[in-house]
C-alpha cells in the first residue's frame, strides 16, 4: 500500500535544526496492522505528520519518498495533498477533546469531510454521517449527530474521530496513541471498533502507541523507533517472543506487572540524545549495558537477522548473534521481596466519607443540589504499607486523596471522618492544621504542572521544611536537601537551577524530593507516573520501592494503571462513581475480583502475559 524510504525530516528550533525522523524506510501491506513504537521524542508523530505532510511551519522533509501507489506524496502539490488526506490516508489523534473543532457539531464535521472527498451532498451525505455514527457506536445517533464536541464523553468523543478519519472510506489510517486519554474499559471499546473495522474494510492501520500491551493486541508486524530511526522492525509475534536489541529488551524488564513484584524493575539509565546533533556511532550506546568501543566510532546499520526481523544494532552483525539480550543484562538489577508490612497499626483511617460539591442557580447562587464526587467512601491505611486507589476518570479517586488532605474544605461539603495518627483531620484549623501537613505530603499527576517556574529548585524543596519544620536550622536545611537530592538520584548542582531545566522524570523527582523533605508517613500520589514514559517510570517505581522500605512511608497510590497496581500495591480499593465497590489484599482483588465492575476494569486490560 505505502512504501515510504528514506524519509528525513528536520525541525528548526532555536537550538539548531532537529533531525526528527532519519532515512526512515519502512513498507506498509494492505489490511495489516503495523505498529510504530518508542517513547516520547523518538519520532513516531513526526512521521505520522510526515506522512500527510501535516508538519509544523519551521519543519520540512528534506529527503526520501513516500510512495502511495506509485505516486511520490513527499512532492505532490498542496492543492493535490488535499485529495490525499482523508481520502487517501487519514488520521486519528491522540487526544479527541482538542482534535475536534469545538463550534462545529459533530454531525457537521462528519458530513464536511463525506462532501470534500465523495459525491454525496446534502441530505444523502447528512444519512451517511448518520449511518457512521451508528456504525462506530455512538448510542442515539439522530440526537448526537446535532451535539457539540463538549456535549460528548472523552470514548464518544474518540468515536467521532475515528467517524471522521473513516467518513471517506480511506485505504490508510493512522492512529497516533488513538486511547492514551481513554479509561481502560473505553480503550478497550475503540481498539475492537478499530479491529472490526479494519477487517470489515480491509484498510492498513498505522498504529502509533508507546503502549507495549496494546502492540501485543492489535499488531501484525512492528517497528521500534529511537532518537528518530528504526533499530527493529519484525512480526509482531518474533518481536515479543524475543525482542533483540538491547533497548527493546530493556523496555520490556521496565513494565511494572505482577510477576516483577519486590523486585527492582530494569531501569535504563540516561535520556534520549538530543537529535540536533550529528552521532558519529549507536544513538543507544551512552544508555546500552552491551555497548562497545566500536559502538561509538560508526553507526550500525539494520541488519536482517531472520526472515522479517531486522535489528539495528552490533550484537547481530557478526555470525555469533545467538546470544539473546536479556534485560536483567542491562540493568536490571533484583532486590529482595519486599518485606511484608502486616496491617498492625493505623496511620490513615476513612470512615463514610462524603465530598459533594454545591450546583449553584440563579442570580443569588442558591444551592439547588449536589455532585456527589465522592459517597461513603471507607478504608484504612497501616504504615509502610500502599493502597491502590483505582478506577475509572470521574470516579472519584483524586477527589479522596484531596479531600483527605484538607485541600477541598473551602469548595466542598466534606462529611464523615478522616484520621491521621489519632487526629481528625477536619477539626483543624491553622497551625495545628499545618503540623499535620508535615505528616502527609501529596505528589501530583503533572511534573509540568505542581512546580513553580519562578522558583529555583532549592527554595521550591525547602519551603516546606522552613514552615512546617521551625526546629530545623538553616544549615540542617541544606544537609537535608543535599541528602534527599542524593536519595532521589539528581546532584546537587541542581539546587539553583529552574524547574524547566528538568526533564519530566527529574521534575517528578524534584515532587517527589519535595513531598519527603518535611519526612512525612503518608504520600498521597496522584497518577505520579502518567505522563511518563516506560523507562522513567520504572526508575520512579524503584525510588517509591525504595523509600518504602527504608523509611516506612504508606502510600495511597491513586492510579488507573493496573501494571502499576499490580506490581506496587498491598491493598487495592476500586472506586465507582464516587462509591468503594471492592477492596482487599491485592493478591484477593486481581486473582479474584468479586464486583463485575472490578471484572470489567482487569477483563479490559490489555497484557503482554
Ligand atoms: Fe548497544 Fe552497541 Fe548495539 Fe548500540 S550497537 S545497542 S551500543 S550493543
Amino acid at each position: 500500500m505505502l512504501r515510504i524510504e528514506n524519509l528525513t525530516t528536520d525541525i528548526a528550533t532555536d537550538s539548531g535544526l532537529v533531525r526528527a525522523v532519519d532515512a526512515l524506510t519502512l513498507t506498509l501491506e494492505r489490511g495489516e496492522t503495523f505498529a510504530l513504537v518508542g517513547e516520547s521524542g523518538c519520532g513516531k508523530s513526526m512521521t505520522a505528520l510526515s506522512l500527510l505532510r501535516l508538519l509544523p511551519d519551521s519543519g520540512r522533509i528534506s529527503a526520501g519518498c513516500i510512495d502511495l501507489d506509485g505516486t511520490d506524496i513527499a512532492q505532490l502539490p498542496e492543492a493535490r495533498m488535499r485529495d490525499v488526506r482523508g481520502k487517501r490516508i487519514s488520521i486519528i489523534f491522540q487526544e479527541p477533546g482538542t482534535s475536534l473543532n469545538p463550534v462545529m457539531t459533530v454531525g457537521r464535521q462528519i458530513t464536511e469531510v463525506i462532501e470534500r472527498h465523495t459525491p454525496l451532498r446534502g441530505t444523502a451525505a447528512h444519512a451517511q454521517a448518520l449511518d457512521w455514527l451508528q456504525r462506530v457506536g455512538i448510542p442515539e445517533p439522530e440526537r448526537r449527530i446535532h451535539n457539540y464536541p463538549f456535549q460528548l464523553s472523552g470514548g464518544q468523543k474518540q468515536r467521532v474521530m475515528i467517524a471522521i478519519a473513516l467518513a471517506a472510506e480511506p485505504q490508510i489510517v493512522i492512529a497516533d496513541e488513538p486511547t492514551t486519554a481513554l479509561d481502560v474499559t473505553i480503550q478497550a471499546q475503540i481498539l475492537d471498533l478499530l479491529k472490526e473495522l479494519q477487517a470489515a474494510r480491509n484498510m492498513t492501520l498505522l498504529l502509533i502507541t508507546h503502549d507495549l500491551a496494546v502492540v501485543k493486541s492489535m499488531a501484525h508486524r512492528v517497528a521500534l523507533m529511537y532518537a528518530g530511526q528504526v533499530i527493529e522492525v519484525a512480526d509482531a509475534k518474533d518481536f515479543f517472543a524475543q525482542p533483540l536489541h538491547p533497548y527493546a529488551a530493556n523496555l520490556f524488564g521496565a513494565l511494572p506487572e505482577f510477576s516483577k513484584r519486590g523486585h527492582a524493575l530494569a531501569s535504563i539509565p540516561g535520556t534520549v540524545p538530543p537529535l540536533n546533533q550529528a552521532f558519529t556511532g549507536c544513538r543507544f550506546a551512552e544508555r546500552c549495558g552491551s555497548a562497545m568501543e566500536h559502538c561509538r566510532n560508526a553507526p550500525p546499520e539494520l541488519h536482517t537477522v531472520r526472515a522479517n526481523h531486522a535489528v539495528r544494532c552490533v550484537l547481530y552483525q557478526d555470525a555469533g548473534y545467538e546470544v539473546p539480550v536479556q534485560a536483567q543484562d542491562l540493568g536490571g538489577d533484583t532486590t529482595a521481596p519486599t518485606p511484608a508490612h502486616a496491617p498492625t497499626e493505623t496511620l490513615l483511617e476513612v470512615r463514610d466519607y462524603c465530598v459533594w460539591f454545591p450546583i449553584r442557580k440563579g442570580l443569588l447562587q442558591r444551592t439547588v443540589g449536589y455532585v456527589k464526587a465522592v459517597d461513603g467512601v471507607s478504608f484504612s491505611l497501616a504504615p509502610g504499607r500502599t493502597l491502590a486507589l483505582v478506577g475509572e476518570s470521574g470516579s472519584g479517586k483524586t477527589t479522596v486523596g484531596k479531600g483527605i488532605l484538607q485541600l477541598l474544605r473551602h469548595n466542598a461539603h466534606i462529611r464523615g471522618t478522616a484520621t491521621l495518627q489519632g487526629q481528625s483531620l477536619h477539626q483543624l484549623q491553622g497551625a495545628a492544621l499545618r503540623r499535620v501537613r508535615r505528616t502527609a505530603q501529596i505528589v501530583f499527576q503533572d511534573p509540568f504542572a505542581s512546580l513553580n517556574p519562578r522558583m529555583r529548585v532549592q527554595d521550591i524543596l525547602a519551603e516546606g521544611v522552613a514552615s512546617l519544620c521551625p526546629e530545623v536550622t538553616a544549615a540542617q536545611r541544606t544537609q537535608r536537601l543535599l541528602a534527599l537530592l542524593d536519595r532521589v538520584g539528581l546532584r546537587p548542582d541542581v539546587l539553583t537551577r529552574y524547574p524547566h531545566e528538568f526533564s519530566g522524570g527529574q521534575r517528578q523527582r524534584l515532587a517527589i524530593a519535595r513531598a519527603l523533605a518535611v519526612e512525612p508517613q503518608l504520600i498521597v500520589a496522584d497518577e505520579p507516573t502518567s505522563a511518563l514514559d516506560v523507562s522513567v517510570q520504572a526508575q520512579i517505581l524503584n525510588l517509591l520501592q525504595e523509600l518504602q522500605q527504608e523509611l516506612g512511608v504508606a502510600y495511597l497510590f491513586i492510579t488507573h494503571n493496573f501494571g502499576v497496581v499490580e506490581y506496587l500495591a498491598h491493598d487495592i480499593a476500586v472506586m465507582q462513581n464516587g462509591r468503594l465497590v471492592e477492596m482487599g489484599t491485592a493478591d484477593a482483588v486481581l486473582s479474584h475480583p468479586q464486583h463485575d465492575y472490578t471484572r470489567s476494569l482487569l477483563a479490559a486490560v490489555p497484557r503482554l502475559h
